[in-house]
């Protein structure tokens, strides 16, 4: 059977509000991924990610993080973003239903197991296995045009969509998001699908820090590796 055109869904998330869409082929990741969210998921090939870039003129304030103004904007467009991610998800996974085929949306922020403290899937990967960029050494997606400054959300799927490779890590040299992070929670080592996440990310040393935020401060939000990486910082028009 010939793969169907992603064209079309392509067109109907941007006009919902994606900034950046892609389609991977997850034949190959089955394994991993019903390992995470549970064997129900083998039953699809195609995971299709969408992202929507969150906006400069807050991502550039987070060295000022601690200061209310600065984290409690950060928290409503977080908050703002991941819902509009789930409801594009929502239509797109209905008009692929539409045409006769399945299709699972998962949610754009949402921790299923606390121990873990990973989600369904890992949007990352599958964002990673349709082109769109690739996992840097903050353990984020890394887009050509956007940098991590995006938000993602995933629809697997067994409707046959053409998909795109995998484009190279550019990171290089760059050890930025690595000397940021306040917690050290990074050991720099670059991404290799092959290797579990504890072996560049000890994403407890960042709950835990985020914690003792929220605690402290009333919200949780860091995002200094965001904030830090060159891929998507825009140049001052002043
Ligand atoms: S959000 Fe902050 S604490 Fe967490 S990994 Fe990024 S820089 Fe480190
Ligand atoms: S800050 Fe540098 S090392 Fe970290 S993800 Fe961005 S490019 Fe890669």
């Amino acid at each position: 059977m010939d793969d169907y055109s992603s064209v079309e869904l392509e067109n109907l998330a941007k006009s919902l509000g994606a900034d950046i869409f892609g389609v991977g082929d997850i034949s190959s990741t089955l394994d991993f991924i019903c390992e995470q969210g549970g064997e129900h998921l083998r039953k699809f090939s195609r995971g299709i990610s969408i992202g929507i870039r969150l906006l400069d003129s807050i991502i550039d304030e987070l060295y000022r993080r601690n200061e209310a103004s600065v984290f409690y904007t950060y928290r409503a467009l977080y908050n703002t973003v991941n819902s509009k991610l789930d409801q594009i998800t929502f239509t797109l996974a209905k008009y692929i239903q539409n045409k006769g085929y399945q299709a699972y949306p998962v949610p754009a922020s949402q921790i299923i197991d606390q121990n873990k403290l990973i989600g369904v899937v890992s949007h990352k990967l599958i964002a990673n296995l349709a082109g769109l960029g690739w996992i840097g050494k903050n353990c984020l997606l890394i887009t050509p045009q956007c940098g991590p400054r995006i938000r993602l959300a995933t629809i697997l799927t067994n409707m046959p969509l053409d998909s795109s490779k995998p484009i190279e890590n550019r990171c290089g040299d760059c050890n930025l998001c690595v000397q940021i992070c306040p917690v050290k929670a990074f050991t720099g080592v670059p991404f290799n699908p092959r290797e579990p996440r504890e072996k560049r990310f000890n994403a407890h040393l960042c709950h835990k820090y985020q914690r003792e935020r929220e605690a402290k401060m009333g919200d949780t939000l860091c995002g200094l590796c965001v904030y830090i990486c060159p891929y998507g910082k825009r140049q001052s028009k002043l």
